[in-house]
């Protein structure tokens, strides 16, 4: 019995164009594998939308969140009405984008009402699940009509997470069980699941969401308890690439990773995939292949177990932004760790995922680094936050508050490569490193620069990169 699971993120979804590559890609696949299943976010764009609509409700907006509504309503139907589809097909898609819509509405009105934050975060997961589930409905509707069994399932009976409401952790074990009672028969009955990615159930039944990106982590979970032979993660860019390609011209389609280096890669602000998504597929040891919708033939990035001893490698360079705190005089970090720490808790409800590098010689110094799953405005928030309740003890915290980034070369046995680290740091000669750190996987190298040298260190080290791989 040889599975596939198949995930089609936002921007591989969204117009008839890519829709109709996906219809071609399930159909191919479903001859040549036993069992497929497919993972699918909501259309590209959809999720800040419903965000933006949990806001608005928040701060008590109907016409704004009603016209959030409206503009989901006529796209979802546009597409609807352009998919090779037949009238009661279409008739009853209409129906569920208006049932889900309708739901939406009711959850943004019960978070205009009830400010509590507990109910806050999961009437916020329960307007921002519909995206998933619009799509899903969709898709499955699209392979029905093309000699397929698709058929679209609702993740919330089959992913069990805790209640981290917006950044949510499946609990391997319960969801190993549901995935038993519901998604094996349909497997074995030839059907075609459709599974919304990014949300999930408390054991309670209250919805959640598992981060941003989060439709990969969906995937991952499914393809490592199935346990699937593969999973192949559709977009619409070539693979995972050297550097961020709207940045940097010259990037390119990386051909292999290993789980730990690709980990590092999504965990340092590779967007393309959730941070969390590779220790499932690590453990089982299932392959995942990212794909592009355009070149379905192409190889992509495969992310698998390494060979033997491989070769001491660079690999990508990556930038994430943060936020530094300094201290002129001498003086510790003690007290404002704390401070810190209530800030990013009260105000990002993050807890253990910050990334902290601190150094405290001559000025003291301590940098915080976001990770991209928590939202791209995360910074910022943190930024005021921190700003405020320093104001509060303008005598005992006379810190100076700094944007800085953290760059990060990704590779392969960079600890036992001093020469190839010496390599790195030289590549970076005139950039003031705050700090410095070589990652406990050994494939990362970071350092923290000021926002302004960002790009210079960035270019830096991808011109090695390139340099290296030509010779
Ligand atoms: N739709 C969700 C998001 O935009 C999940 C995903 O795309 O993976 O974050
Ligand atoms: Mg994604």
């Amino acid at each position: 019995m040889r599975s596939l699971v198949m995930k089609f993120g936002g921007n591989a979804l969204g117009t008839v164009a890519a829709l109709t590559r996906l219809l071609g890609i399930v159909t191919r696949e479903a001859q040549r594998w036993d069992r497929v299943v497919v993972v699918v976010s909501a259309l590209d764009g959809v999720t800040d939308r419903l965000l933006e609509a949990a806001q608005l409700a928040q701060v008590d907006n109907p016409r704004g969140y009603r016209r959030i509504a409206a503009n989901l309503r006529s796209r979802h139907f546009a597409l609807v009405d352009e998919l090779p589809l037949d009238a009661p097909a279409r008739t009853a898609l209409g129906a569920d984008i208006d049932q889900l819509l309708s739901q939406m509405l009711d959850a943004c009105r019960a978070i205009a009402k009830d400010l509590n934050d507990e109910l806050l975060s999961s009437a916020s997961d329960e307007v921002v699940a519909v995206g998933e589930q619009l799509s899903a409905q969709i898709i499955a509707a699209l392979l029905l009509q093309h000699g397929l069994r698709g058929a679209a399932v609702d993740s919330r009976s089959l992913i069990i997470t805790d209640a981290v409401h917006g950044n949510a952790n499946p609990d391997l074990d319960q969801t190993a069980q549901r995935m038993q009672d519901r998604l094996l028969p349909m497997l074995e009955r030839d059907i075609v699941p459709v599974v919304t990615g990014y949300i999930g159930a408390t054991i309670d039944g209250e919805t959640t969401t598992l981060g941003r990106g989060g439709t990969d982590y969906t995937a991952s979970v499914i393809s490592a308890l199935l346990p699937a032979d593969a999973l192949w993660i559709w977009t619409n860019v070539a693979g995972m690439m050297s550097a961020d390609p709207r940045e940097l011209r010259d990037a390119r389609v990386i051909a292999k990773l290993s789980y730990d280096e690709a980990a590092d890669l999504a965990y340092f602000g590779a967007k393309l995939l959730h941070a969390r998504m590779i220790a499932p597929l690590a453990e089982r040891q299932v392959p995942l292949r990212i794909k592009s919708i355009f070149a379905p033939d192409a190889a992509g990035t495969l992310v698998a177990a390494p060979e033997k001893s491989p070769e001491a490698q660079l690999k990508a360079v990556t930038k994430v932004l943060g936020l530094s705190l300094r201290r002129r005089a001498s003086g510790s970090l003690a007290g404002v760790n704390r401070l810190v720490g209530n800030t990013l808790f009260k105000t990002l409800g993050m807890r253990s995922e910050v990334m902290i590098a601190s150094q405290s010689s001559g000025g003291s110094f301590l940098c915080l680094v976001i990770p991209t799953s928590i939202g791209i405005d995360s910074v910022d928030r943190l930024q005021r936050a921190l700003q405020a309740k320093m104001s509060e003890y303008p005598e005992k915290m006379p810190w100076e508050m700094e944007m800085v980034s953290l760059v990060t070369a990704i590779g392969s046995r960079l600890h036992s490569a001093p020469q190839l680290v010496g390599q790195v740091l030289g590549a970076l000669a005139g950039v003031e490193i705050l700090a410095l750190s070589l990652g406990a996987s050994h494939c990362s190298l970071s350092v923290v620069v000021r926002q302004a040298d960002a790009r210079q260190a960035v270019d830096k080290i991808h011109a090695l990169l390139l340099q290296k791989r030509l010779k």
